[in-house]
């Protein structure tokens, strides 16, 4: 039985690997630890200033990132006015609070310490304002009023679901809107992260709409604006007059996706998109550079070292069937705007995207590895839109890499999210299968000490390897995946 078994595996080792295997197999071997340090050492240095979208550091990653494409012999896909290029341009606006306060009589209030000034659009130097107290008035009820030209207060008892709640307020028609939180920790949790993310600059995509004037507090601003106490606030209140001064400025500015494309032989129309971000957050207001060596530095790498595979494959005969993309994404520390920039102005028609594989962090161990299991990658997404694409990416793993696969973070349940977190979303939000790959967080994640000493490369290595035969097997099978 033993011997018979032996015997079977050898025979299947020597005839049962098809012609295609032997072919990845052997353009895996141009991925080498060398070549991911050395594309990483540029990505990650100093003079990159942390690659900040909309930062000249930025502009040299994307410089860089083309010139390899370029090099490795990729056709550059996006039409533009001087003919053919490796660059999707993109408009972003970039708001720069310059001061927000109010006052009344002679006492201020200030922005982030007394109230959250959120919006878009800013006030033309000190403006008086009237306030009117609407208390419990949903914001659903005040969307169904005229209220140009007013501001309102009403209560908010928490701001636990903040993002639906802001997103509500978009739609209300009124110059601004108070929403005094009477819930003490939960404004405190919203004061503190919109400080973070909007202090500095703020990116966001271009909108005509013109959006009102939003400003949280909690109810001891309603107190100072009113003079009374909350509780004896009523609807019946008589305007008050305050001054507000937003002042911010705008900035229209232009950033860059940087894509590469190889053209497939049987199926060219049929694309697989392989992606990473290539922005990080730039310097930190104490001058440390953050130099995103694992975030996401590592992930286009990666790219880059998947890109020069399959292009070397193609240089010696072997072509895929379909096409690839390779795409490295800007925005997406700022929100994921370049994916969705793109996955909103496709430059391959969407229903031929038969997949997106997405590499986000994948050159370190998480402390939940270190010592143990170090080769492992996290999977996240694959079965969400396609069991084939789940099925297909397991039995590649067993076949030619052979790490753990952990799924933890493929759980709905789980708090972290991270299925919503990367650029794959905005793929699959248009029901296209993708699989995230990913090392998990880590104490230098978001930190200046993000940098290339601590990443390992022999495990990188096999993570880069995972992503490169899962992209072969896609682009060469017979079939694209199956939705399920
Ligand atoms: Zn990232």
């Amino acid at each position: 039985m033993k011997q018979i078994t032996v015997f079977t595996l050898l025979l299947f080792i020597v005839f049962g690997a098809t012609s295609q295997d032997k072919k990845a197999l052997k353009f895996a071997k141009t991925i080498t630890e060398k070549d991911l340090e050395s594309r990483l050492a540029v990505l990650a240095s100093d003079s990159l200033e942390g690659r900040e979208t909309g930062e000249r550091g930025q502009q040299m990653a994307a410089e860089y990132i083309a010139s390899k494409f370029k090099e490795f012999g990729l056709e550059p896909p996006v039409d533009s006015k001087d003919g053919k290029s490796y660059f999707q341009t993109y408009p972003l606006q970039k708001m720069t609070y310059r001061t927000a306060y109010m006052k009344k009589g002679d006492e201020q209030k200030d922005n982030f310490e007394d109230f959250v000034y959120f919006s878009r659009s800013e006030t033309k130097g000190e403006e008086y304002i009237d306030v009117i107290f609407a208390g419990d008035e949903t914001i659903e009820s005040l969307k169904t009023k005229d209220l140009e030209g007013k501001y309102v207060g009403i209560t908010q008892a928490d701001m636990s679901n903040w993002r639906q709640v802001l997103a509500n307020l978009a739609e209300v028609k009124a110059a601004g809107v108070f929403l005094f939180v009477e819930d003490a920790n939960s404004y405190d949790f919203v004061k503190q992260r919109f400080k973070r993310f909007l202090s500095g600059t703020r990116l966001s995509t271009v909108s005509d709409e013109v959006s009102n004037k939003v400003i949280i507090a909690d109810t001891g601003l309603a107190e100072w604006i009113f003079g009374k106490k909350y509780a004896e606030l009523s609807a019946s209140e008589a305007p008050s007059r305050i001054i507000l001064n937003a002042d911010m400025l705008v900035e229209d500015i232009e950033v860059e996706n940087v894509l590469g494309f190889l053209k497939g032989t049987d199926k060219p129309e049929e694309v697989l998109v392989v992606t990473s971000h290539y922005d990080h957050i730039g310097i930190s207001s104490d001058g440390q550079v953050n130099n995103g060596a694992d975030d996401d530095g590592s992930g286009t790498t990666t790219v880059l070292e998947l890109a020069q595979a399959f292009a070397t494959a193609a240089q010696k005969g072997s072509k895929p069937k379909r096409s690839i993309l390779f795409m490295t994404v800007s925005g997406e520390e700022k929100g994921l705007l370049g994916s969705e920039y793109y996955t909103n102005n496709p430059v391959f028609p969407l229903e031929n995207t038969v997949t997106n594989l997405n590499v986000d962090m994948v050159g370190r161990i998480d402390p939940d590895h270190e010592g143990k299991n170090e080769e492992y990658v996290y999977v996240i997404g694959a079965d969400k839109l396609s069991q084939e694409l789940h099925d297909l990416s397991e039995k590649v793993n067993k076949t030619y890499v052979n790490i753990d696969m952990d799924y933890t973070y493929n759980d709905e349940n789980d708090p972290n999210r991270y299925y919503y977190r990367s650029d794959h979303y905005n793929f699959a939000k248009k029901d296209i299968p993708i699989i995230f790959y990913f090392n998990g967080t880590h104490a230098d994640y978001h930190k200046p000490t993000d940098t290339i000493e601590k990443i390992r490369f022999d495990v990188m290595k096999k993570r880069a390897d995972l992503v490169f035969f899962t992209a072969w097997e896609l682009a060469n099978r017979e079939n694209r995946v199956k939705l399920k």
